[in-house]
């Protein structure tokens, strides 16, 4: 093996679990595109899709692939918790620092933003968001919301009013609550800033389709997510039958499942894993942890079942999603070797 990919597996500190295939993931993330066009071409059956000097790169598809990307893993108080100097508040792991739930698709170059959560500002920074074309709200709690006056650096720039999605409840509140982002406030020269909207059914969003999923997060209603074959569950308890049908098929699932103890309104994550069993995505992801829970830990989860961590990256080729190949996860760049992770 060349030096430099004995170095390159060297460092992938996964690799003891699949080599072959973490390090292929490593080789992909690390090295310049045309040595990415080298690795496709000594792989003609892999679906291999890469990030390469920002340039987005899939041997099967003709445009680009959806881009999913885990902006925040953590609970409400965000990991490490203030105060606390438990194992994992205090862990090295940057999987372990985890910011508040939220996700980013990109699509066909538009940005679908699911919740403000209150680290808004440092995530886009962190994963260079150049603008946000919509907004879906999940819920009124103040971890998904109360980011969403850094939405304002956008608008001083694009001068475009962000349309936002909810459901009535939610949008009541958070309306409520930030009138001056929807009416802006002519006295202190405050323009709106966005315009809001009801969701209650599927609908297309810059060719994504859109359907929302109503959840129970204890007696609260939240909504959750999915897009085409997608899902992101954030914040629930249980899962009603109607919606459980809506679930079918699904390629990937993002799933609240908080940590180990029970808690009246979050799944744990022997709930979490019971949704799994049942709704049988092809592969699932687990978020919204709090401090109980190590990245680590991550070893003993049932195959295809792994924990979510900031910045995490996953890619999806619409023209392929007949093809049993499941997501390829990649990382845009270690973020623990990131300086801009700490923003
Ligand atoms: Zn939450
Ligand atoms: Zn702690
Ligand atoms: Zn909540």
């Amino acid at each position: 093996m060349p030096t430099f990919m004995h170095q390159a597996f060297q460092r992938n500190e996964c690799h003891r679990q699949d080599p072959l295939r973490r390090f292929r993931l490593h080789l992909i993330c690390t090295f310049p595109f045309d040595l990415l066009q080298v690795i496709a071409a000594m792989n003609p059956d892999k679906p291999l899709a890469c990030i390469g000097q920002n340039m987005l790169f899939n041997r099967h598809s003709k445009g680009p692939a959806m881009k999913l990307t885990i902006l925040g893993s953590g609970t409400s108080t965000g990991v490490p918790m203030v105060g606390c100097h438990c194992p994992v508040c205090a862990s090295g792991d940057r999987r372990d620092k985890r910011t508040r739930a939220s996700i980013i698709i990109e699509n066909s170059g538009k940005y679908i933003l699911v919740d403000t959560s209150t680290d808004l500002r440092k995530q886009v920074i962190r994963e260079h968001i150049p603008h946000i074309d919509a907004v879906l709200f999940t819920h009124s709690h103040a971890d998904h919301i109360h980011g969403i006056d850094d939405l304002r650096g956008f608008h001083f720039i694009h001068k475009r009013i962000i349309p936002c999605y909810g459901s009535e409840e939610s949008m009541k509140v958070i309306a409520r609550n930030f009138s001056y982002i929807f009416k802006g406030m002519e006295a202190a020269g405050y323009a709106p800033l966005m315009e809001q909207n009801i969701i209650s059914g599927p609908m297309d969003l810059f060719g994504c389709r859109v359907e929302p999923i109503p959840l129970m997060h204890g007696h609260m209603p939240t909504t959750g997510y999915r897009f085409d074959d997608v899902a992101y569950l954030t914040d629930c308890s249980s899962i009603p039958d109607t919606s459980r049908a809506k679930l079918a098929g699904l390629r990937l699932l993002i799933l609240d499942a908080l940590r180990y103890t029970p808690h009246p309104n979050h799944y744990n994550i022997e709930g979490a894993l019971k949704v799994v069993e049942d709704l049988r995505p092809e592969h699932a992801i687990l978020t919204h942890l709090t401090h109980e829970v190590s990245y680590s830990d991550g070893a003993k989860l049932p195959s295809g079942v792994e924990f979510a961590y900031d910045a995490c990256l996953l890619l999806s080729n619409p023209e392929k999603l007949t093809c049993n190949e499941g997501f390829i996860r990649l990382i845009l760049r270690n973020p623990w070797e990131r300086k801009e992770f700490d923003a």
